[in-house]
């Protein structure tokens, strides 16, 4: 989840709203403060603007799978050849090879759906 900052238009209030990774949601927003309405074009209305074309980027999820596939595999290689040689490993590699994993399974996921045309 991300978020979007910025300013109401009318009272100038800091207003931060959560969001998706693609901003999608109605861009017609309203004021916290104030209550007034404001169009905020950051946020994409897939019913009138489509998907955004970065969600549909195959080849962005396809090295970003592999990336973090080949940073799995050297981290496990090199947490395996600390414990080989001194019998203990540091934390943080571990710390490593979790993200790593996450990293991979998250790219293949959204691949898979991207493949198979579901999004
Ligand atoms: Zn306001």
């Amino acid at each position: 989840m991300g978020y979007v900052e910025g300013n109401c238009p009318k009272c100038g209030t800091k207003i931060r709203e959560s969001c998706n990774a693609w901003v999608y949601g109605s861009p017609i927003r309203t004021c916290p403060s104030c209550k007034s309405e404001f169009l905020d074009k950051r946020f994409r209305e897939v019913a009138i603007d489509g998907f955004d074309p970065r969600a549909n980027n195959t080849k962005l999820y396809f090295f970003g799978f592999l990336g973090f596939l080949v940073f799995t595999i050297v981290c496990a290689g090199w947490l395996i050849a600390m414990i080989n040689a001194q019998q203990s490993y540091p934390v943080k590699l571990v710390g490593c090879i979790v993200v790593g994993i996450v990293g991979t399974v998250g790219c293949a996921v959204v691949l898979l759906r991207q493949m198979t045309g579901y999004i």
